[in-house]
């Protein structure tokens, strides 16, 4: 039987984003990863409540040339060791690429749902960009935005507002099981 899961994105609501003129960008190796304060104890909540946890990130910076492919992997792997979560799925692509994964587009989380038989209507994506809110607007899922203050398009159809994953925790237990029992 399908499950509520928790999707969420990885720069800025799992680990710090690095704020540059405004804007967000990913650690640039495994020993810039710092894990937020709240998150493992927000995913071991999740889990223990029975809901999948899966992470969704955009990483265009291969396609884009200035990382490698194994260096965003190797902070993948550091991250999935530290956080309780099922998995973590990668789009690689650029905009050019117009693959279905790239969050705005809801592919990663689809995808994700179909592996973990994770019902969409019942879960939650939590993210701190436009994109992550729309991605999770067309999944179907809730959405919550992580307010992180960035100098960029702010999203407007979110569910709820916070300032980080632990603030979110409480509303995502009571919408997660109030899906799950209707
Ligand atoms: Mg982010
Ligand atoms: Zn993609």
């Amino acid at each position: 039987m399908a499950r509520p899961g928790v999707f969420l994105d990885r720069d800025g609501v799992v680990n710090r984003a690095a704020v540059v003129d405004g804007h967000p960008f990913p650690p640039a190796s495994v020993g810039e990863l710092e894990i937020l304060p709240g998150v493992v104890d927000a995913c071991a909540q999740f889990r223990r409540a029975g809901l999948a946890v899966i992470v969704v990130t955009n990483q265009p910076d291969v396609a884009r040339g200035s990382t490698t492919r194994s260096s965003i992997e190797a902070i993948n792997d550091a991250l999935c060791a530290r956080v309780p979560v099922d998995e973590l799925v990668v789009c690689f692509h650029d905009d050019a690429d117009a693959c279905g994964c790239r969050k705005p587009a809801p592919g990663l989380l689809v995808e994700a749902a179909q592996r973990w038989s994770i019902a969409l209507n019942e879960s939650v994506m939590v993210g701190d960009r436009w994109s992550d809110v729309r991605a999770g607007h067309e999944a179907g899922c809730a959405t919550i935005w992580v307010d992180n203050g960035y100098d960029e398009r702010r999203p407007d159809e979110q569910d709820l507002t916070v300032a980080n994953l632990a603030d979110a925790v409480p509303w995502i237990l009571a919408h997660c099981r109030a899906g799950a029992a209707t």
